[in-house]
């Protein structure tokens, strides 16, 4: 234990510990009243264990309370310690079958689509991995928190109910075991007494009322004075209000009252004040004021006395310890079950279950979820008590949900949603339906809280208050109960079952009474309406019943009684919502081409209508069943077939359908967007299954029942046309009524519509019942139609099919018949592509196009007939033929009334008159007459023997008008248009229409008189010859066809791709001019080797460049004198290279950046877009950019991308974020390099001749620095130092540039340093410079290890943006010198230098351990001009560029020779060995070295390693630093880059020493300078640092270092969910964390978007991801938001951008948010992808282009990430 623990428990009172639990126990046991003497120990104890400070201090009173209260009922139970109690009766225990774990909120669940019975039944991690479901077809989800695992429930699951685990629990025998047999008759009585007793208690006083007073057995004899102020959560007041209240009441301050409200929100309750009565009650009263208002209810707060909360945390206590002590063996649970089940002393609902669920709404949110939990872990574990459970929660069903209605708290916080877990098991919910009348009470309980009816008694949403809005919210719950209850549907039916589910059916009825006809409307005319009505709330019922009434109709389809039953019920229905149909009206009679009717008067745009018709749509749906399951025919007699009144069942919709034709035809726009929503939802995927579907069934069933004729008519009467085509001549009568064009436009759409209404109603018999066809065949159609306007995802066309009440489409079953899968590419997702060779089933009047589908649909078919060189006809498809009970509406087609309405229009189009008539009119008569062709067509090819065919609409059409006009016939009329040139579109579909005609009139002449069979083999023969001539040339055609299509597809593609990277594009011309000038004028020197540097460079001619400004497009030459060109920059800080992210820049102020440390921990990388402006443009650019952010600041306080004002600006060319500008220079070299003698000095004569130089200027430095100092002095002193010959410290060299190029230097230099110091900018700093080439080196080295990561060539071709960037920041890194302080920068010489070749003025250098030699080779060559250029000697630059490179080389060396040690020595067998064997020379070289080294460390280095280990080692350690250093000299120089390096193979060393004018033997740099390589090595590793690391006292980097790399992800996603579940909080003690989110760069999980994580970061609250970022990433971090599958690109406090995960499901898809629940694989790819971005620093712009892209990204407040 603890030992802070002990000290506390030293603290509690003594006499708390002398308690023993086998003494009380045994006092118990001898107890005649338990009872008593239990609550006697609680009322003496509890008290004192709980509530003892104003603070509570769960851990400790928890412990205490498990010694003194609950070790002695363990003892009392078990009979003996508990320690040995339980595990016996854990060993005697057979353990449930059933898994029930209790999800935590955000843990993972699976459910299988193949074989789950409902999508409520959920696996756990653990048994889904061990179950057959992981290979099946399964979803993943995170749990909300509640609900158990349902592996075991052999209800629950189709197959595998069991995983491999709890498989072994399964009883080998079937029926079920008493688990009381395990049990021993002394603990099965004592654990009842002492269940029964604690139970009790702890509903007792969770239920307590009164706030001062404890239950009179636990009341104390004397009472403190110490109350709690108690404030309880509700769901309407927010966080910020409560913590300000807090604040107010009781002075407290923010971070408290933030951890009270946290507190508050999690629990539902919190103390926040404890003293005596009266302070808290004026703690009350301020919380109540502050904060009750006219609308809301106040904050519940309540004073309650100490002992009372003291009891009530121990009642939660026992709660949860019932909770674990039931855990150790089923018989207890059983017990507890008993206990909890059994009927109290006051009769019905007293037990204790029923009172804890009875009083739920009143308790807080902490103590619901203690006994729900308790619940779940006993009664629902149990089966038998489960069904008790359940008929206790039925009968109390209407009081919890009425409760429930009144309370605010969400629902998975009520007991109410434990309904879930009895109402989706089929025995259960089945038994409930037949003994509890489960169905009537919940629609019953529903509709008693929906009060609000009109005058006929229909719901009424119109004028609801915020409350009964609230409330109708909560309703809601009630109908997904119901769904619960229907979800599994019954195998078998009992008389009980029937009669209880009619009577739901009617109860049912009751509530679609309720909305038929709800929310009626009326054309506005005149005026627009003047406000919006609601629509929303009875859209929202009928949206949450539709599956309800899609599974009422599932119920009664399998039963044929039931279905008889429920269909007269209905119809009953119906007929009084049509009372008084047709009273007071005077009917009418209509009547064309001498068929008449009678109707009544009514019109859809002068009376009421209403869209919500479920009680017809209802009859329709049973209609159809009936049709399907064949009743009808089976027993007509049972059938109330003759009550039905055709015209009675298609009004209503057929009014509802008239309605939406007359707002597509625009006279509805006076009624606002109500209607348009209500037309639009009408249609929609997630309604029109049981709406507009159901109208069109509906009038189907009319039309089908009545004479055709009858039914058009009745038709044009509601479309309001009637008059149109009952007057013979109205085309002619138009042409007067010429100014009234808005009506004719208004009747052609009309007419339009309802052409469109006649073609849905033939031609739609998709649905099983309708038509003879099965249910995939519709869910096919449904995909060949979405398809057919375009390739889709699969969530794409998930989510334009609708989904039954298990959220399937049954779109998998079918998908691969109809569409080809096309793999996602590395963006993009997957997508399917309709098999042409379902095109031909393609209908342009499809019924669930919307209008823009339509038009994209014809566009995408009739290019793909092109493409094939087929005609563009889109003749209707060949249909199934419709069920019998349907099959007369056909007869529609060939009705005289229609034919009268396809003459007339055929007529107009014939008289080409302008106005009366539209084109698309005429398409759809069209496409009628072609459905007639195909309908006759079908009759005939399938007439048998003894039928003969009846539909002869060929003849019909033939026949000429009849008199009084004497039109011609259709056909003529037919064969007019085909040659009209004002239809050149239609052409092809006459053309069709022709031929089919010509080919039925074949059919029909070649069937009736001959005998079919000959004549139509002899023309089968023929047309096979034929066809085989046809096909060949046909599939010549093709090919031909294909080649083009993939020329034309070709230059699409690239047109395309040009036009997306219109920048690149421009970029890389001008770019590739730029470079291409480079090269003409670089020698041709390939057949020499090239040098990089020292005297023997290769020396290349004078290159001029030549640029254009982006900005004023003026050429310019980059010279010396010339005004400065420069180059768009980004600098930042970085941590990508570094090996120690726990290392920061702690103090800015005092940070010294001259050496860099080996582990790259601080880096500074400059990056940019390459794009070129002047100095001066540039500068007017920015200060425009600058004055218009200040007048937007000022107009709107909008944000942008970029902040202006830390110098951020976009390229103006790509938009590409930058926040300075680099100048662009030739390489500086040149303009020093003046002398250049053969005769240059060897390296230890350079150290020699620097090191005197050196000491010169320290000592001038020494001279200058004391006072009173004179020139004669000083020129006196210069003499006692003898200067190095030709040394002049007191030359000053001129700057040979311009003044805007200085100008630009001394820029970029600020901005490097303020970047990369986060300082303000300060010009004079002495460490300008050294960030300059800090920068330089740090840009190197990121590039190289990306160029190595990729296995790419040194040298090959770069971006030309990377390429210019690395040139112009190497030669500005090299040429800064010249404006900064020229004592300043030798310093910095000086310093550096020292580390290598000490003297004794500086003592405190790092060893040559902790110096990254890279940085330091660039700081040394790139200062050394700084003291070269007071060296008349004639020595070179290019001489101590060679020098310096060689001594930090073996500095290099020694540094990788001392960390090598600790490199386990590689076998020998690795691959590369042989070829790359070390020749002789090297090995005993290096061993050489190797033993110096030893004697030099004072054999501290013991073994001697290999010398072809060493080499090796030595080899692979250094190359990183040579190529680095081989960039940095070509970027420096200018010279060309060996052509071999250009190209990738085998490792280039020999070219980059030769390159570097190194010898490849490096060691031999050792034996030519032996003189001084002694004393060196020497002073290296005497430092006390080299010999602390060789004692093993401390680390260093060892070579070469690895590349960084993200974290390596899972493969499955649901892994990291389930690793993300078990990661709570860091701040709040064990709470689960609401957003984890995963540091992608460093694997930490964060808490993020949370107050609790909040911390303080340069005065700003910033989230857990924002305050990450600063010390993992140097403020840029790439995070996975866990719970969302997104990731997060953050950079500083206002960047920020979501970017697409690298998890994909099997349909090449990423599901951000996770509302899918595919499984999801992690894609390699786009991971590398995103580590590119990383590893290339380019996430900052990839944020800036996003949120440039899209402008809300900008307002998101990521700093709270
Ligand atoms: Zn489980
Ligand atoms: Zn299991
Ligand atoms: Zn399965
Ligand atoms: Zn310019
Ligand atoms: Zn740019
Ligand atoms: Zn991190
Ligand atoms: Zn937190």
């Amino acid at each position: 234990m603890a030992s802070e623990l002990e000290l506390e428990m030293q603290a509690i009172d003594r006499s708390l510990l002398e308690c023993s639990a086998e003494e009380i126990a045994g006092k118990w046991l001898q107890a005649t009243d338990l009872t008593r003497e239990v609550y006697q120990h609680l009322a003496h104890y509890v008290p004192k264990i709980y509530c003892r400070s104003p603070n509570p201090c769960p851990q400790k009173e928890d412990m205490v309370a498990q010694h003194v209260l609950l070790a002695p009922m363990e003892w009392y139970l078990c009979g003996e310690d508990s320690e040995f109690g339980f595990p016996k009766l854990q060993q005697a225990n057979k353990p449930s079958h059933l898994c029930g774990r209790v999800f935590k909120v955000g843990e993972p669940t699976y459910s299988c689509r193949d074989c789950a019975v409902d999508p409520t039944c959920v696996l756990c991690m653990d048994c889904f991995l061990g179950s057959i479901h992981r290979d099946h077809r399964y979803r993943m989800t995170t749990s909300g928190g509640g609900g158990f695992c349902d592996c075991g429930d052999t209800e629950a699951w189709k197959e595998g109910p069991y995983c491999q685990k709890h498989e072994l629990n399964t009883p080998e025998i079937e029926e079920e075991e008493d688990p009381l047999v395990h049990l021993s008759e002394d603990v099965i009585a004592r654990s009842y007494n002492i269940f029964t007793i604690m139970f009790q208690y702890a509903v007792e006083i969770l239920t307590w009322e009164k706030e001062s007073e404890l239950p009179a057995d636990l009341e104390m004899v004397e009472k403190s004075d110490t109350y709690y102020c108690m404030l309880f959560n509700d769901e309407v007041h927010t966080y910020e209000q409560v913590i300000y209240t807090l604040q107010k009441a009781v002075n407290c301050t923010q971070k408290e009252a933030i951890g009270f409200a946290t507190t508050v929100d999690r629990d539902g309750r919190r103390s926040v004040r404890c003293g005596d009565f009266q302070y808290c009650e004026q703690a009350k009263s301020i919380i109540v004021r502050n904060t009750s208002s006219r609308q809301t209810k106040p904050l519940k707060v309540q004073v309650m006395h100490s002992s009372l909360v003291a009891h009530q945390s121990f009642g939660l206590k026992v709660l949860s310890w019932l909770g674990s002590v039931i855990g150790y063996s089923d018989g207890l649970r059983r017990i507890l079950c008993q206990v909890g089940l059994q009927e109290g002393p006051d009769g019905e609902n007293s037990s204790l279950v029923d009172r804890l669920m009875l009083s739920d709404s009143k308790l807080w949110k902490g103590a619901r979820s203690v006994y729900h939990q308790l619940f779940m872990s006993s009664l629902l574990m149990d089966l038998k008590y489960k069904k008790l459970f359940a008929v206790r929660f039925a009968k109390n069903y209407q009081q919890l949900q009425r409760d429930f209605m009144e309370d605010d708290h969400e629902r998975a916080v009520s007991v109410t949603a434990l309904s879930v877990q009895f109402f989706t098991a089929p025995t259960l919910a089945r038994m409930l339906i037949t003994e509890e009348n489960l169905m009537t009470i919940i629609i019953k309980t529903f509709m008693d809280h929906l009060r609000h009816r009109d005058t006929q008694g229909r719901f009424q949403f119109e004028r609801y208050t915020a409350l009964q809005a609230f409330k109708f919210r909560r309703v809601q719950s009630l109908i997904l109960d119901l769904k619960y209850v229907l979800i599994s549907k019954p195998t078998e039916w009992s008389d009980d079952l029937r009669e209880k589910f009619l009577e739901g059916f009617d109860a049912f009825l009751e509530l679609l009474k309720c909305m038929q006809g709800m929310d009626p409307i009326t054309r506005q005319v005149g005026q627009h309406i003047e406000m919006e009505p609601e629509w929303e709330a009875a859209f929202t019922l009928q949206m949450k019943l539709t599956h309800v009434i899609s599974m009422m109709q599932d119920w009664c389809a399998l039963d044929e009684k039931v279905l008889i039953e429920a269909y007269k019920k209905c119809l009953t229905v119906l007929m009084q919502c049509h009372g008084g149909f047709t009273d007071g009206e005077q009917p009418i009679t209509l009547s064309i081409c001498g068929h008449s009717v009678e109707t009544i008067r009514y019109c859809v745009s002068q009376e009421k209508v209403s869209i919500h018709l479920p009680v017809s749509r209802l009859l329709a749906g049973l209609h159809v069943l009936l049709s399907k399951s064949e009743v009808a025919y089976k027993f007509p007699e049972l059938l109330p077939l003759s009550e039905l009144s055709p015209p009675m069942l298609i009004e209503h919709p057929l009014r509802c359908l008239v309605l939406c034709a007359q707002v597509h035809a625009g006279m509805w726009r006076r009624n606002g967007f109500s209607l348009v929503n209500q037309i639009y939802y009408y249609h929609n995927v997630k309604c029109r299954r049981e709406m507009f579907d159901k109208d069109i069934v509906m009038l189907q069933t009319g039309v089908s029942m009545m004479d055709p004729n009858h039914f058009l008519m009745i038709m044009l009467s509601r479309f309001e046309l009637y008059q149109i085509f009952s007057t013979p001549d109205y085309g002619k009568r138009f042409s007067s009524e010429i100014t009234h064009k808005d009506v004719v436009q208004q009747n052609n759409t009309l007419i339009e519509e309802m052409l469109y209404l006649i073609i849905m109603l033939v031609g739609e018999r998709f649905s099983p019942g309708v038509g003879q066809v099965n249910a995939t065949d519709d869910i096919k159609r449904e995909i060949i139609h979405q398809l057919s306007i375009k390739p889709m995802a699969h969530s794409e066309l998930v989510k334009s099919l609708p989904e039954d009440e298990n959220k399937e489409t049954g779109m998998e079953s079918v998908i691969e018949a109809v569409a080809h899968f096309k793999k996602p590419g590395l963006t993009g997702r997957g997508m399917y592509e309709l098999k042409p060779e379902c095109a031909k089933e393609f209908n342009l009047y499809f019924y669930h196009f919307s209008r823009a589908e339509q038009s994209k649909a014809e566009e995408a078919q009739r290019k793909l007939k092109r493409q094939n060189r087929e005609d563009t006809a889109l003749p209707p498809p060949v249909l199934p033929p419709f069920c019998p009970l349907f099959a007369s509406l056909v007869n529609i087609l060939q009705s005289d009334v229609m034919l009268c309405i396809m003459r007339t229009i055929l007529q107009w189009a014939v008289e080409h008159n302008g106005y009366a008539w539209s084109e698309s009119m005429l398409q759809r008569v069209l496409h009628l007459i072609g459905m007639a062709l195909q309908e006759e067509k079908q009759h005939l090819e399938n007439v048998t023997e003894e039928h003969v065919v009846t539909f002869t609409f060929t003849q019909k059409i033939s026949k000429p008008g009849e008199a009084p006009n004497n039109s011609p016939s259709i056909l003529a009329m037919l064969e007019t248009l085909q040659n009209a040139p004002y239809l050149e579109v239609h052409k092809d579909m006459i053309r069709w229409i022709l031929k089919t005609f010509n080919a039925i009139k074949k059919l029909r002449e070649s069937s009736s008189p001959s005998p079919v069979a000959e004549t139509e083999g002899t023309i089968m023969e023929e047309s096979s010859r034929d066809k085989d001539k046809a096909e060949r040339k046909r599939k010549a055609e093709i090919a031909r066809l294909r080649r083009e299509k993939i020329m034309a597809q070709m230059s699409e593609m690239q047109r395309h791709f040009i036009d997306e990277n219109k920048e690149l594009f421009q970029q890389t011309l001008e770019l590739d001019a730029s470079a291409s000038a480079v090269l003409d004028n670089s020698p041709v020197v390939s057949d020499k080797t090239l040098t990089a540097l020292g005297p023997a460079q290769t020396q290349v001619p004078e290159q001029r460049q030549f640029v254009t400004c982006i900005l004023c497009q003026e050429e310019q030459e980059v010279k010396v004198e010339s005004k400065a060109m420069v180059l768009a920059a980004f600098v930042q800080r970085s941590t990508v290279l570094s090996k120690d992210r726990s290392k920061f820049i702690q103090d800015p102020e005092k940070y010294d950046p001259l050496f860099m440390h080996p582990d790259l921990s601080c880096g500074t990388h400059t990056g940019s877009c390459g794009h070129i402006m002047h100095a001066h443009c540039w500068q007017r650019y920015f200060d425009s950019v600058q004055a218009k952010e200040q007048r937007r600041q000022q107009r709107l306080r909008l944000h942008t991308s970029y902040d202006v004002e830390n110098g951020e600006f976009l390229c103006p060319l790509c938009e590409c974020l930058s926040n300075t500008v680099i100048p662009l220079l030739l390489p500086p070299r040149k303009i020093f390099n003046r002398l250049n003698f053969s005769d240059q000095p060897n390296l230890t004569q350079w150290i020699r001749t620097i090191s005197q130089q050196i000491k010169a200027l320290q000592a001038l430095g020494k001279e200058e620095g004391t006072p009173h100092t004179t020139s004669s002095k000083n020129s006196e002193n210069m003499d006692e130092f003898q200067l190095p010959e030709g040394f002049r410290p007191d030359f000053r060299p001129k700057n040979p540039y311009s003044e805007s190029i200085k100008e630009m230097l001394k820029t970029f230099g600020t901005a490097t340093y303020k970047v990369g110091l986060k300082l303000h900018p300060n010009e004079e700093d002495p460490r300008v410079p050294v960030m300059c080439w800090g920068s330089c080196a740090y840009t190197i080295q990121s590039l190289e290890r990306i160029l190595s990561d990729e296995d790419k060539p040194l040298f090959g071709p770069l971006p030309c943006r990377l390429d210019d960037c690395l040139r112009s920041l190497t030669r500005f890194a090299a040429a800064h010198w010249t404006v900064a302080s020229l004592s300043v920068v030798q310093g910095h010489f000086c310093k550096l230098f020292a580390s290598l070749v000490p003297d004794d003025n500086h003592g405190d250098l790092p060893c040559i351990l902790d110096i990254d030699m890279f940085h330091l080779l660039v700081g040394l060559v790139l200062a050394f001009p700084a003291l070269q250029c007071q060296d008349f000697s004639g020595t070179s630059l290019g001489t101590g560029d060679l020098h310096i490179f060689r001594l930090v080389t073996m500095a290099h060396i020694i540094q990788l020779l001392l960390t090598s040690c600790t490199v386990i020595p590689y076998l020998s067998e690795e691959n590369g060995m042989d070829e790359e064997s070390p020749a002789g020379e090297e090995e005993s070289a290096v061993l050489a070295l190797y033993k110096t080294l030893q004697q030099c460390t004072g054999s501290a280095l013991k073994e001697v390693p290999p010398g072809w280990h060493l080499w090796r080692n030595v080899r692979a350690g250094i190359l990183p630093f040579l190529k680095c250093s081989a960039l940095f000299f070509h970027y420096l120089n200018g010279v060309p880059s060996p052509p071999e390096m250009q190209v990738s193979g085998a490792s280039h060393f020999e070219h980059l020493c030769n390159y570097l004018s190194l010898p490849s033997n490096l060691v031999s740099l050792f034996q030519e300078n032996n003189e001084i390589t002694k004393s060196l090595i020497e002073s290296w590793c005497h430092n006390i640092e080299v010999k602390r690391y060789l004692e093993g006292e401390r680390d260093a980097i060892s070579y070469p270092r690895e590349s960084n790399k993200l974290i390596d992800l899972p493969e499955d996603y649901s892994s990291l969910i389930n690793q993300a579940s078990n990661f709570s909080c860091p701040k709040s003690g064990g709470d689960k964390s609401r957003a984890p989110t995963l540091c992608l760069v460093c694997g930490t999980l964060l808490c993020s978007q949370s107050y609790c994580c909040q911390t303080e970061l340069e005065g700003e609250d910033v989230g857990a991801c924002t305050a990450h970022t600063y010390s993992c990433g140097s403020g840029v971090g790439i995070f996975l938001r866990v719970r969302e599958c997104q990731v997060l690109f953050l950079a500083g406090k206002t960047k920020g951008c979501f970017y697409s995960p690298p998890y994909l499901d099997d349909y090449g898809e990423t599901d951000q948010g996770l509302r899918r629940g595919n499984p999801l694989h992690l894609c390699q790819e786009r991971f590398k992808k995103i580590q590119k971005l990383w590893q290339q620093h380019s996430v900052t712009e990839e944020i800036g282009h996003a949120q440039e892209a899209n402008q809300t990204l900008v307002g998101i407040d990521w700093q709270h990430l």
